[in-house]
């Protein structure tokens, strides 16, 4: 059996400024953690749809990564 390769978001908190793009553009994909105000996933393996791939590009720290 060939198992599909899965990609995964990665967002690196220490470049993320916490103004909340992505969290308007796919609030069921990411959040603002309440203690530090920075971005992190809902859940571990979100979709990853087209609204993602957008919020990657509306990231003015360019701290997401789908990889
Ligand atoms: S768009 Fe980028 S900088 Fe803004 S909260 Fe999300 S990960 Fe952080």
């Amino acid at each position: 059996m060939i198992k599909s390769q899965m990609k995964h978001i990665t967002i690196d908190t220490y470049l993320c400024n916490g103004c909340g793009a992505c969290v308007e553009m796919c609030p069921d994909v990411f959040r603002l953690n309440e203690l530090t105000d920075k971005a992190e996933l809902v859940t571990l393996e979100p979709e990853i749809t087209d609204e993602v791939y957008q919020a990657v590009a509306l990231c003015p720290e360019k701290c997401i990564e789908i990889e």
